[in-house]
Formats: structure tokens, C-alpha cells, sequence
């Protein structure tokens, strides 16, 4: 894993701290990790239903999709783990389902960064009562002083402090999600 490097960004963003990784960091990191799924996978019989987690995993699943030689669709499922407040409560609601039925197949999550684990161990949970070969998960990003519950991480790109993050997917009152690198939020939100 590579060290996360801090870089000074022009004030043309004033609401950004700075830049947490850099975007060839990020590219590099997304090969490593498409690597080894193509190793971990290389013998599947059928294809890997890749799920990502909408929205903040929809540029990080695409770049690594397009790294895989293994066989391999692309599903999606919305959830939300918001209570009434602004706390994260742990109460995760399914919002859309995957279209794929997933039973007798290997599944990989691809999130975009666990935070108290609340959402990804909803899923794995949910994905094995389906009736699946196997199911695994990939974060871009964790945040590993937030932990709530333990979720097992397969794959995971970068170790992060606890700050609130934006680009390369995820966002902040939706905006920034377009941003090639991963940067620190000027005032830190808590969920
Ligand atoms: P968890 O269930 O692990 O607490 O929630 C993970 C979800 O919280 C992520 O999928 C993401 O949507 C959101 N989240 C957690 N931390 C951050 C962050 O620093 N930035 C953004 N944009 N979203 C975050
Ligand atoms: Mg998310």
C-alpha cells in the first residue's frame, strides 16, 4: 500500500484542505487491486457479478472493471444508511436492488470507502442469504478509526484519516464527485 502523499492545490477550490492522493496514485492502486481480483478469479467458471454501491463507487468500479481479463458483469444496488438525523444509526435501507440474480454466482462489493461498516455488512449479510458462491468486498478507501462493526476487506485501496473526503466519486451535497484525485474537506463533516 502506498503512503498517502499531501499536495498544496491552487485556491481555485477554496472549500478543499488538500489533495489526500493524488490521481496516478489513485490509477496505480486501481491496477494493483485488478491484479489480484484477476489472480483471485483467474479460475471462475461463470462470471463475477461485480456490485457497486451507488453513487460513490460508480468511478472507481469503472476504472477497475476496465482493468479485469476475468469474466465479469457489472450490476449496481442503492442503499441508504441515514436515519432521520444526521448520525449514522446502523439502520441500512435498501433503496434499489441488483438486477442480477446472484444465487450460484461470485460476488465482489465495490464500495467507495467504509466508514462505521454499517452499509457493507448489511450487504455481505444480505448477499449471502441469496444463495451466492461466494461474496467479497473492495473499498477504494477506509477509514479505520470509524469502525463500528467488523466488515472483512478483500481489496482495499488506501487507509485514510478521519476526514471527510470528496472526489473520484464521492461527494459533498453532491458536488465534487468529478474530481480525478481524493481531497480533504476544508471543514470536516461528520455523518
Ligand atoms: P458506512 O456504512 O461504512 O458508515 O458508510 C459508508 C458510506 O458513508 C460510504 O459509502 C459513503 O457514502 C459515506 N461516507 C463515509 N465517509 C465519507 C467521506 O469521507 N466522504 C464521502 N463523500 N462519503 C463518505
Ligand atoms: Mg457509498
Amino acid at each position: 500500500m502506498e503512503a498517502i502523499r499531501s499536495i498544496a492545490i491552487p485556491p481555485l477550490t477554496p472549500d478543499l484542505e488538500r489533495v489526500l492522493i493524488d490521481a496516478d496514485t489513485i490509477q496505480r492502486r486501481v491496477t494493483e487491486l485488478a491484479n489480484q481480483i484477476n489472480n483471485d478469479y483467474a479460475n471462475i467458471t461463470e462470471p463475477l457479478i461485480l456490485v457497486g454501491v451507488l453513487k460513490g463507487s460508480f468511478i472507481y468500479l469503472a476504472d477497475l472493471c476496465r482493468k479485469l481479463t476475468v469474466p465479469h458483469v457489472v450490476d449496481f444496488i442503492a442503499v441508504s444508511s441515514y436515519g432521520k438525523g444526521s448520525e449514522t444509526t446502523g439502520n441500512v435501507r435498501l433503496l434499489m436492488d441488483t438486477r442480477e440474480n446472484m444465487e450460484n454466482h461470485h460476488v465482489l462489493i465495490v464500495e467507495d470507502i467504509l466508514d462505521t461498516g454499517y452499509t457493507l455488512d448489511y450487504l455481505v449479510r444480505n448477499f449471502i442469504a441469496r444463495g451466492t458462491k461466494s461474496v467479497n468486498t473492495t473499498v477504494l478507501l477506509e477509514k479505520p478509526d470509524r469502525h463500528k462493526v467488523h466488515v472483512d476487506l478483500k481489496y482495499v485501496g488506501f487507509t485514510i484519516p478521519d476526514v471527510w473526503v470528496v472526489g473520484f466519486g464521492l461527494d459533498y451535497g453532491e458536488q465534487y464527485r468529478t474530481l480525478p484525485y481524493i481531497a480533504e474537506m476544508k471543514i470536516p463533516k461528520k455523518k
